[in-house]
C-alpha cells in the first residue's frame, strides 16, 4: 500500500499536477548547452521516453534564452509536448524580460533565492520574475540549494543564534536558514501577488540525513508542494544508493510531490539513467508502478553458468525497451510481476507468485525450465532457445491479460 500523502496544494506546471493527492511526479534536468537546439531537444525526447515527466534546462546566456521556442518546436514536431523548466541564476530577471516568448513557452521557473542578486538588486530581481511569472500564468519553483545559500539569510540566523542561550550548531543553523530562505521567498512572491498556489519549493542538500531533517522541518511549515532530490548525489553506484537513501524515508513519510535523482553521469553513459532511478525508487516503495517488476535471484553455487544472468538482464532489458509500446496497447502492464529464477529452490514458488515466472535448471538438475502462469505450471522449457520461448510466452501473456482489459474498457 502506497503511503499516505502530505496535505499540499495543487500546482500545475504545463498540464502536470504536482502536489496533493496526484501522483510523485519523476522529473530530470538535461546536460547538453541549452544554445544547441538541436542537441538539447533530442535529449529532452531520450529522457521523455525513458519516463520523464517535466524536463528541466539551464538558462543561462541570451543564447540559451532564444533557443528556447526552437527546441519547444523541434520537440512538437515528433509529438512530445513535456512540460519544460527553465532553470534560472544570476540573470533570469533580464532573461524572462527579454525573451517574452520564453517565458510563455516554458511551463515552469526555476528560481534560486541564493543566485538573484545580492544586497538591494536581490528583492528587485527576485520581483522581476514574480513579475513575469504573473504575467505568464506560471508557477515558479524557489529552489534553495546548500552551495548556494543566500547569505544574508545565513548571517541573520547566525547572529540570532550567537545571540540565543543555547547556541545550535552549525548544521542546525545552516538546515534553518535554508527553510527560513525558502519560506520568506515565497511569502515575499505572494505578497508580489504570486497565487499560493503557483509556488512550489525545494531546498536541496547532498546528505541524506541533512536531507531529512530539512524536508520534515519544511514540510511542517507549509502546505506548498515538494520538489525533492538530494543534490550533487555522485556518481553510479554511490548516487543511486545515495539518492535512494535519501528519498525513501521521506518519500514513505508522505513528503515529496515530484523528484529527481541528479547523478553524475559517468563518461559516455545515458542521461535516462538518472529518470530509471527515480521511477525504480518509487515502484520500490510501491508509490508508483511504471514497468513490470522483474524479480530475479542473486544467483548462487547452485547455479554456475552465466545463463541466468543474462536471461534476467535479458527479460528486464526487454520490458523497458517495449514498455513504451505496451504501455499505449495495454493498460495496467506495469502492474505485472515477472519472475527469473536461478534453480528449484525458491524458483517454483517465487515464479507461482509472479503473473509469469520461470525457474532454470540449476547445476546438476534436470535441463528443464518450469514455466509458471498465473500460479499454475504452464509449460516446460528445453533446448538452446530457452529465453526466446520465454519472451515469447511472456508476449503472448500480456496479450492475452491486459490486451483483453482494452477491449472490456
Ligand atoms: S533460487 Fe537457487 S540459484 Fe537462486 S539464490 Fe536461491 S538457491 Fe541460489
Amino acid at each position: 500500500m502506497s503511503p499516505a500523502r502530505r496535505q499540499t496544494v495543487t500546482a500545475w506546471v504545463g498540464h502536470v499536477p504536482v502536489g496533493s493527492q496526484h501522483p510523485v511526479v519523476v522529473q530530470s534536468m538535461t546536460n547538453t548547452d541549452t544554445a544547441d537546439a538541436e542537441g538539447t531537444a533530442i535529449q529532452i525526447a531520450q529522457l521523455v521516453r525513458a519516463g520523464s515527466e517535466l524536463v528541466r534546462v539551464t538558462v543561462n546566456t541570451r543564447e540559451a534564452a532564444a533557443a528556447i521556442p526552437d527546441i519547444v518546436a523541434r520537440l512538437s514536431e515528433v509529438g512530445i509536448n513535456v512540460p519544460i523548466v527553465g532553470d534560472f541564476h544570476y540573470n533570469g530577471h533580464i532573461l524572462l524580460r527579454e525573451f517574452p516568448e520564453t517565458a510563455r513557452l516554458l511551463a515552469k521557473y526555476r528560481i534560486n533565492p541564493g543566485n538573484v542578486g545580492a544586497g538591494q538588486h536581490h528583492d528587485a530581481n527576485f520581483a522581476t520574475m514574480i513579475e513575469v511569472a504573473k504575467e505568464f500564468d506560471k508557477p515558479v519553483r524557489i529552489g534553495v540549494n546548500w552551495g548556494s545559500l543566500d547569505q544574508q539569510v545565513l548571517a541573520r540566523l547566525m547572529d540570532q543564534n550567537a545571540a540565543a542561550g543555547s547556541p545550535k550548531t552549525a548544521t542546525d543553523v545552516m538546515i534553518d536558514a535554508m527553510v527560513v530562505s525558502a519560506l520568506e521567498s515565497a511569502a515575499y512572491a505572494e505578497e508580489l501577488g504570486l497565487a499560493h498556489d503557483k509556488i512550489l519549493i525545494s531546498v536541496k542538500v547532498s546528505s541524506a540525513p541533512e536531507l531529512w531533517q530539512v524536508y520534515r522541518q519544511l514540510a511542517a511549515l507549509c502546505d506548498y508542494p515538494l520538489h525533492l532530490g538530494l543534490t550533487e548525489a555522485g556518481m553510479g553506484m554511490k548516487g543511486i544508493v545515495a539518492s535512494s537513501v535519501a528519498l525513501a524515508p521521506l518519500l514513505t513519510e508522505g513528503i515529496g510531490d515530484t523528484i529527481r535523482v541528479s547523478l553524475t553521469p559517468e563518461p559516455g553513459a545515458s542521461r535516462k539513467l538518472e529518470v530509471e532511478v527515480a521511477q525504480q525508487i518509487l515502484q520500490s516503495l510501491g508509490i508508483r508502478q511504471f514497468l513490470p517488476q522483474v524479480t530475479s535471484c542473486p544467483g548462487c553455487g547452485r547455479t554456475t553458468s552465466i545463463f541466468f544472468q543474462e536471461l534476467a538482464q535479458k527479460i528486464q532489458d526487454y520490458i523497458r525497451d517495449t514498455m513504451p509500446d505496451w504501455k499505449a496497447r495495454y493498460p495496467g502492464v506495469e502492474d505485472m510481476q515477472v519472475a527469473v529464477m536461478g534453480c528449484i529452490v525458491n524458483g517454483p514458488g517465487e515464479s507461482k507468485h509472479a503473473n509469469i515466472g520461470i525457474s532454470l535448471p540449476g547445476t546438476g538438475e534436470d535441463p528443464r525450465a518450469p514455466v509458471y502462469q498465473d500460479g499454475k505450471l504452464l509449460t516446460t522449457l528445453r533446448g538452446p532457445r530457452i529465453a526466446e520461448d520465454f519472451q515469447e510466452l511472456m508476449e503472448k501473456y500480456v496479450e492475452q491479460r491486459y490486451g483483453q482489459q482494452t477491449a472490456e474498457v
